[in-house]
């Protein structure tokens, strides 16, 4: 692949350089790829309108042509010349949930290249809530298409610097704005189907929709590779660190002794352990020689820090990863699909 030279610029989180936002815009608009924070992940943006754009990323991520990516506005009203038919749901959504971790995928009008819906007839659309992102794609005055700006397959971006380790020298720019407040990407929510159904879990609740929308559906369970399917981020291995993890899900005095169990056996053959647990885990790993990395006491702070620690457990250089389960409620629904996916369906239940 041909090499560009990467810059990364320092950008503030709250009120965003008008500068260095022209600089990145005009980089979009030439059809050029750009990474920026958004309150989810960091996204890898294009042009949505121009197919070059499009195929950069792509190309850049090594992301397979079969995987839609999500289109990025900065108001409601952008979503007109997206789509076909707004259904009436979406005015209740949108004044809920955007600007924010909401995808809402709706019918495609054939202004979207096919390349961005993968030759599907619908498109995904979303209003970002960082105001780097919403201030970008207003000065580019495109849509921005912009999936998760780490290679195809691995976890995803929840700083400028993960980006970077992912993609250094296939992107022109990266807009640093520190970490990802949210941590996991938006909730995919299909309102093409019957029922609006939540294709995958993420950023926004099942318990927020129905408070909004009583008849969502839940998120059907991750299909294998070989399944046809609705939506390609449903893939089982899709945020795979490069270490083999296993995920120990159950009551959280069975998680922590059965973690325990398997770290000391896995000593015992000389095998270095990483493990993604809660605070209130800590004291019991205190002598366990695992590398212990904690991901908070909230769901709020695990959603946050838990791309992150998987990518740190991932440098230390462990030979395994052992993760924790959560409570399946909130945030506690990504978190547990994302855990999923990482550990490639290797779980034990207890
Ligand atoms: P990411 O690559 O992290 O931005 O993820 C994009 C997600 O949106 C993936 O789960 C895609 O499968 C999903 N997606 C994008 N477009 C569509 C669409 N038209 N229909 C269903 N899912 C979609
Ligand atoms: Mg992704």
């Amino acid at each position: 692949m041909q090499h560009t030279r990467t810059t990364v610029l320092l950008i503030d989180a709250t009120r965003p350089e008008l500068a260095t936002i022209e600089h990145a815009a005009a980089l979009l608009r030439a059809g050029e790829l750009v990474i920026f924070p958004t309150e989810t992940v960091y996204g890898l943006g294009a042009d949505a309108l121009q197919p070059q754009a499009v195929q950069r990323i792509f190309t850049a991520k090594e992301r397979a042509l079969s995987d839609p990516l999500i289109v990025h506005v900065a108001n409601e009203g952008a979503l007109e010349a997206l789509v076909t038919n707004v259904p009436a749901q979406v005015r209740q959504l949108t004044r809920a949930f955007w600007p924010g971790p909401l995808t809402l995928v709706l019918p495609a009008s054939s202004r979207v290249p096919k390349l961005v819906t993968a030759g599907l007839d619908t498109v995904a659309v979303r209003m970002p809530r960082h105001p780097v992102a919403l201030a970008l794609i207003q000065a580019a005055g495109v849509p921005i298409a912009a999936p998760s700006a780490n290679r195809f397959m691995h976890v995803s971006p929840t700083t400028a610097q993960h980006a970077v380790a992912d993609l250094d020298g296939r992107v022109p720019l990266v807009l640093d704005a520190g970490p990802c407040a949210v941590g996991v990407e938006s909730t995919v929510l299909d309102l093409c189907s019957e029922a609006p159904t939540i294709l995958r879990p993420g950023g926004v609740s099942l318990e927020a929709l129905r408070s909004v929308l009583p008849d969502v559906q839940a998120a059907h369970k991750s299909s294998s590779l070989e399944e046809g399917q609705k939506s390609p981020g449903q893939l089982l291995v899709h945020y795979a660190p490069t270490v083999p993890a296993f995920l120990f899900d159950g009551p959280a005095e069975a998680m922590r002794k059965a973690m325990l169990a398997e770290t000391q056996r896995r000593r015992a053959r000389g095998e270095y352990v990483g493990v993604l647990i809660a605070d209130e885990d800590v004291p019991a790993f205190h002598s366990s020689g695992a590398h212990v990395y904690t991901l908070g006491s909230t769901l709020e702070q695990v959603a946050a820090r838990l791309f992150a620690g998987l990518r740190v457990l991932e440098e230390t250089g462990v030979h395994v990863i052992l993760c924790r389960g959560f409570e399946r409620r909130g945030l506690g629904l990504a978190i547990q699909d994302r855990l999923l996916k990482a550990s490639g369906g290797n779980v034990i239940h207890l």
